[in-house]
């Protein structure tokens, strides 16, 4: 298998020639919490799936609902004329959950990338609709991450997900995150930091002209980036500035809906209510591929109302609305509820980051430990604590293999280790993450 990938297979964030030095590990089985290798060696999986398995990798109630649909409809579309009884029903579902959050209608999507693409198509369109034309601009954070279509690679923070496919989409403005241990301002006060990014957001609009800004896309606790919380003044202060300038806020909970952060949603999480909210990857706990772009009422109205004929919808996706991810979906979220995983994320989150502050006062490459909302945490390694030297990737490596043989899977993501395990995970296994990262440190040091 390992000669067969090197020959044949083409992997999605890694140069071939790593692939062959370094062969990727072949994951063969999963149950409950824990991955299974190819050589046997079974470790809890503290990255779960790719921040999506929340609900861990046994769940009878998703299986069964996905077999049941594969049996009854397997496939249909929802385009021009025909629909499925299951999306209707996850629709209903899906405003009963989002309620709180203002939102209330789905456009389904295949994954991350799909509901992203499709609230930026959604929002250049909204202001076409309402006769603002000229509000095409996209604004976002540095080393924020919105997925690989062009839409979503514009609006990446993070230039190396940017450079090699330029020239991307105009007018696509990056402004910067309120990252603590790093930013331009030298600012460690997370309060004041807030501030200052919002007021560069405000001279940002100001700059470009907020009659030409379509939306503001972010995610509310910045995941692949390296896990940035924000003071919880920042996305509310978002918002204000949005609704003041009559730019649309996109909220990109790929990661953060349906638990991951203690709360229902990252944006319940401080207590914003966006205008549209992709969502994707939890949605199904990674057994199928599914997404949904959550629309707010006042949003959806002016399509609805529409006499120009602009509100025409030219997009969607021949896997929009899958009945068999739709199924999955549903037993996700009846799951989710039912289990109150935001409850264990809350609990289990915080025993994770504060075992992880443990940790920085042993190893010295530990340079910032970030978390504290919910099972969404990093650690951001230097070689020198005193200058924040960003640590070398060989480092870095010998820490996530240490770890890996010690019985946890974490993930590299540019100087940081991330976790991101399943909701449901126990304090045992909490303890387990712990145990194998101090033996990944002590093997690194
Ligand atoms: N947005 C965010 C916030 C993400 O984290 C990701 C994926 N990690 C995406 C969009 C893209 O999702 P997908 O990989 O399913 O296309």
């Amino acid at each position: 298998l390992k000669e067969m990938n090197a020959r044949s297979v083409w992997h999605p964030m890694a140069h071939p020639a790593d692939c062959q030095a370094n062969p990727p590990t072949i994951v063969t089985g999963a149950s409950g919490v824990r991955i299974r290798d190819i050589d046997g060696h079974e470790v809890v999986d503290a990255v779960g799936g790719l921040w999506n398995v929340n609900l861990g990798f046994s769940s009878d109630p998703i299986k069964a609902a996905i077999t049941a649909q594969m049996e009854r409809l397997p496939y249909y579309s929802i385009f021009r004329g025909t629909t499925n009884d299951t999306v209707i029903q996850l629709a209903e579902e899906l405003r009963d959950f989002f309620e709180p959050d203002g939102l209330s209608r789905a456009f389904y999507t295949s994954g991350g990338s799909d509901s992203v693409e499709t609230a930026l198509r959604l929002a250049r369109q909204y202001h076409q609709v309402r006769g603002e034309a000229g509000r095409t601009k996209f604004l976002s954070l540095k080393k924020g991450y919105h997925g690989t279509h062009f839409g979503g690679a514009s609006v990446n923070g993070n230039a190396n997900f940017r450079s090699a496919y330029e020239p991307l989409l105009a007018g696509c403005h990056h402004i910067p995150a309120p990252y603590t241990y790093r930013n331009p301002f030298d600012e460690t006060d997370p309060k004041r930091l807030a501030q200052l990014c919002l007021s560069m957001l405000e001279d940002e609009i100001a700059m470009q002209g907020a009659g030409s800004i379509a939306a503001f896309i972010m995610e509310p606790i910045l995941g692949a980036g390296g896990v940035i919380p924000p003071h919880e003044s920042f996305m509310p202060g978002v918002r204000e500035i949005c609704t003041r300038h009559g730019i649309l806020l996109i909220a990109d909970e790929v990661i953060t809906a349906f638990g991951r952060t203690g709360s229902w949603s990252g944006s319940r999480h401080w207590g914003v209510q966006p205008d549209l909210m992709c969502t994707a990857k939890a949605i199904t706990n990674g057994y199928f591929p599914f997404g949904a772009v959550m629309i707010a009422e006042h949003v959806a109205q002016v399509f609805e109302q529409d006499e120009t004929g602009k509100a025409n919808i030219g997009h969607g996706y021949t896997y929009s609305g899958h009945p068999v991810g739709a199924a999955a979906a549903l037993a996700c979220l009846e799951e989710t509820i039912r289990l109150d995983v935001p409850t264990n994320a809350a609990a289990r989150g915080a025993q994770l980051f504060n075992g992880l502050q443990a940790l920085q006062q042993k190893y010295e490459l530990i340079g910032d430990v970030r978390g504290g909302h919910g099972l969404m945490c990093a650690l951001e390694l230097v070689s020198d604590r005193a200058a924040k030297t960003p640590i070398d990737k060989a480092t870095i490596g010998k820490v996530q293999d240490g770890a890996y043989q010690a019985g946890a899977m974490v993930r590299m993501s540019g100087a940081n280790l991330i976790m991101s395990p399943p909701l449901v995970l126990t304090e045992t296994d909490v303890d387990t993450i712990l145990t194998a990262l101090d033996a990944g440190f002590a093997s690194a040091s």
